[in-house]
């Protein structure tokens, strides 16, 4: 799987996801959940705000000197004996690492979850070297993996599509002969993933922030997986994109806590992690260490724009307060980067043609920068590719065209404009069926579920799904109040109260 996981049109991805109930109901209680835990989480530590600031430029400091910060790490991994290789695309990214495990005789892969490997198609590629074993050790990823690499729903839980009893059908295919209690079904993954472990001769590893001055690699994770791929394997390799790196401990601890305050609402993950290659008289660690670091169409961002979006931390917090990803979740986006973050990413790596429609998947509420805890202005970088759409490379969005057009001719002509709003109140009639005195006990869940055959098809996806609050009459409007009112000159001497003292 690349960066794209679905060859299906947007629409049809939409309906798909619209008709999802169960998840959509999964999504909508995960966002409530986290908000909880989220605002408890920053409160908790005070001063959200600074705390904010200062994250915000620690990531833009970094990208200002992204070449310098990259080799001062790469001179560090060295100089402690391993390896980095950088590559340019996902095809060299993959390549690499597979050459890699062939020239290493391996056997048992296992990995820990990733995003970066998911985007370079990583799994796939492994799984393709005949006699070769691979295995996901992420609770989520391994369910995914189960289940013939379903698409993930979220960057931090890619699973909320799945219940207790899909996941009890995928692991009987394993052997599970137990019931759908969550807490078996990951007693018996444990089990499952141990034995792997044991024999794994080869671990990949993700990578939540490199340190340059030191040459080692920080993990964040609540499972404590990523720990034991990196201690039982003798080759290690961790794939990274190139812009996760921080100038040192300090501002690894800085975004830690950010990291973990908005992607699960802890103070920090349970298992938070700084390694290396092994050292002499150590036990545990890679013999063979590797870093692969990636582009794959990053520095297209750099000293553009879009750089801010280089500054996430993949924390998934701006999918959890935004309400188009709560109606559609992850799959409806294509993308293994869902959400906000994915409308102004994907376009970006992924190409506009093939994600035009993402950045029209947001109503620009904001909810998300104002969530974002290293301040990435999401909104204004949304609008932005809709600028480029629209300006530099003319995609078809002839129907988004033609209703502007029409609005700008109507809000330009004062008789056009003064008319829509006479008629704003008997034509809404039409669209909307709450209000006081309603009749919505009548119907299903409060909504009529039947359009006129006079409304126009192409408003029929908007109005089924939702009332269009009715304007008041147009007697009532502030135009019409505004016209029968003429400006005061002076405001009107206030009454004295009798015994009342002259100021
Ligand atoms: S854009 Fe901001 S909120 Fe969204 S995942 Fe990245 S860091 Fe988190």
């Amino acid at each position: 799987m690349s960066i794209s996981t679905s060859d299906k049109p947007y629409k049809e991805r939409i309906i798909d996801a619209e008709s999802d109930k169960f998840m959509r109901a999964a999504v909508a209680k995960a966002q409530d959940a986290q908000f909880i835990k989220r605002t408890a989480s920053r409160r908790e530590l005070g001063n959200w705000n600074e705390w904010r600031d200062l994250a915000e430029q620690i990531r833009q400091h970094v990208l200002k000197y992204l070449p310098d910060y990259l080799e001062e790490f790469a001179d560090n991994v060295e100089q402690q004996g391993g390896h980095v290789f950088f590559a340019k695309d996902e095809n060299e990214a993959h390549n690499f690492i597979k050459e890699l495990a062939i020239a290493k005789k391996a056997k048992n892969i296992v990995k820990s979850k990733s995003m970066v490997t998911t985007e370079i198609n990583l799994d796939k590629t492994l799984k393709s070297i005949p006699g070769v074993n691979l295995l996901e050790s992420d609770l989520a990823e391994f369910i995914l993996q189960e289940d013939n690499w379903d698409e993930p729903t979220h960057i931090v839980f890619p699973t909320l599509h799945k219940n207790r009893d899909q996941i009890q059908e995928e692991f009987q295919k394993l052997g599970y002969d137990g019931d759908n209690d969550p807490q078996h079904e990951a007693r018996f993954v444990r089990g499952y993933l141990r034995r792997f472990f044991m024999k794994a001769d080869f671990g990949i590893t993700g990578c939540n922030f490199a340190i340059a001055n030191n040459g080692m690699i920080n993990l964040d994770t609540n499972e404590g997986n990523a720990d034991i791929t990196m201690a039982i394997p003798k080759t290690q390799v961790v794939v990274m994109g190139m812009e996760r790196i921080v100038p040192s401990m300090k501002e690894a601890e800085v975004l830690d806590n950010m990291l973990a305050r908005s992607a699960v609402g802890q103070k920090l993950t349970t298992y938070c992690t700084f390694t290396g290659k092994k050292k002499d008289g150590e036990l545990d660690g890679p013999d063979d260490f590797w870093v692969v670091i990636v582009d794959d169409g990053r520095s297209k961002a750099l000293g553009t724009e879009f750089e801010p979006i280089l500054q996430c931390i993949r924390c998934g917090a701006c999918m959890n307060v935004c309400p188009v990803y709560r109606q559609v979740g992850g799959k409806g986006y294509g993308s293994i980067y869902p959400g906000p973050l994915g409308e102004v990413l994907s376009p970006i790596l992924g190409g506009y043609e093939h994600f035009k429609d993402l950045p029209y998947a947001c109503s620009l509420c904001a909810a998300c920068t104002e969530t974002c805890p290293v301040k990435i202005p999401l909104q204004h970088l949304i609008r932005e590719h809709r600028i480029v759409e629209m300006d530099d490379k003319h995609l078809d969005h002839s129907m988004t065209n033609l209703i502007l057009k029409m609005v700008g001719v109507g809000t330009d002509s004062p008789f056009l404009f003064g008319s829509a709003m006479k008629m704003a109140h008997p034509g809404t009639k039409l669209f909307n069926e709450g209000g006081p005195n309603s009749v919505e006990p009548m119907y299903d869940g409060g909504k009529i579920d039947y359009v006129p055959k006079a409304v126009p098809k192409l408003i029929h996806g908007w109005i089924d799904t939702r009332d269009v609050p009715r304007p008041v009459k147009a007697k009532e409007n502030f135009r019409h109040w505004y016209k029968h009112h003429q400006p005061v000159d002076a405001a009107p001497a206030v009454k004295k109260e009798e015994g009342q003292a002259d100021e």
